[in-house]
């Protein structure tokens, strides 16, 4: 029973941490369609959002890897394949997995790469 609980603790951490990626990148949606918006039209406020615009982008890239990332995790946790390093097929220490929730390799697959 023990395996199943650890099992369940990881979703709800995932499930919460994905909640807030998806959040935050609806945030960075609302705000640029705001920018897209007519009606800013003072000259001085574009130059500024444009100088903006390649931070939020790669602010938007990250968080959308970082939630393909859960994703990717939560699917293997229903495949019921999480704890199994998808490289050699050994099972992933605990103390990594909770180090890196999201990590598909065994530490040793991982300084091998
Ligand atoms: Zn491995």
């Amino acid at each position: 029973m023990h395996h199943l609980m650890d099992t369940e603790e990881i979703r709800r951490m995932l499930q919460t941490k994905k909640e807030e990626l998806e959040k935050r990148l609806l945030a960075i949606e609302e705000d640029k369609e705001r920018k897209k918006d007519p009606l800013v039209s003072d000259l001085d406020d574009q130059a500024i959002q444009r100088e903006n615009d390649p931070v939020i982008d790669a602010l938007d890239e990250t968080l959308r890897q970082e939630l393909r990332q859960i994703e990717h995790a939560l699917y293997r946790l229903d495949m019921g394949n999480y704890h199994i390093c998808s490289h050699c097929g050994e099972i992933i220490g605990e103390e990594r997995r909770k180090a890196l929730p999201y990590t598909t390799l065994c530490i040793r697959c991982a300084h091998e790469t």
